[in-house]
């Protein structure tokens, strides 16, 4: 099964994406994971892609077609994937559609009012990677609930440059929920639901496919 998960920052994309990976057994290719990755280096490359996503530009079309084709040509990959942030732009969707066929494009919806503040109190634990809303924590400490790593505010969920990321979304990635309608992928989920509705409604139309 190929899946895409398309939607706005902050519409729960990555816990999601989890809870689906799991479920039917897919590799979770998050686009955002793998850069925040490679700008770790030192080197030129990881200093322009440090830039751009502080910003929270995107990166070059060509560039994000290669590396997500490479990464869905590895092993985990063959059961099927998930991808989760990719594509962004309508050239990364054409360009997708010469790599694999698509059974489904989950599409979380929300209105993009209240995205801003989800993202504004988004969490995410420095060991593990889960995410969390800091205003459903049990407790005040910043302590991941999973595996009691350090939580911290990814530099582009600062509030400027959430901004930024929802203007971008709304040019460049919105008009692919048209696109995929028109080929008939797009299912459309209500993510302004709790997380587990969220899940459970995601989970339930994927069935039906599998
Ligand atoms: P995400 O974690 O999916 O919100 O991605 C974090 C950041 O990585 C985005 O704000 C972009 O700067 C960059 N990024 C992720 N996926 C893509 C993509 N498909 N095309 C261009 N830039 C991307």
């Amino acid at each position: 099964m190929q899946i895409v998960f398309l939607g706005p920052p902050g519409a729960g994309k990555g816990t999601q994406a989890s809870i689906v990976c799991r479920r039917f057994g897919l590799a979770h290719i998050s686009t955002g994971d793998m850069l925040r990755q490679a700008m770790t280096g030192d080197s030129d490359f990881a200093r322009g892609i440090k830039a751009i996503l502080s910003e929270g530009g995107l990166v070059p079309d060509e560039l994000m077609v290669e590396i997500v084709s490479n990464r869905m040509a590895q092993e985990d990959c063959k059961n099927g994937s998930l991808l989760d942030g990719f594509p962004r732009t309508i050239a990364q969707a054409d360009a997708l559609a010469g790599i694999v066929d698509i059974d489904a494009v989950v599409y979380l919806s929300m209105e993009l009012e209240a995205l801003a503040q989800r993202i504004a109190s988004r969490r995410v634990c420095s060991s593990c990677n889960t995410i969390c809303n800091m205003q459903l924590l049990d407790s005040i400490e910043m302590i991941c609930p999973d595996c009691g790593g350090e939580l911290i505010q990814r530099d582009d969920d600062k509030m400027e440059t959430v901004r930024n990321r929802l203007n971008i979304y709304e040019r460049a990635t919105s008009p692919l929920v048209d696109y995929y309608k028109q080929s008939g992928l797009l299912i459309s989920i209500d993510a302004a639901q709790p997380i587990e509705a969220v899940g459970r409604e995601i989970v339930r139309v994927l069935e039906r496919l599998s």
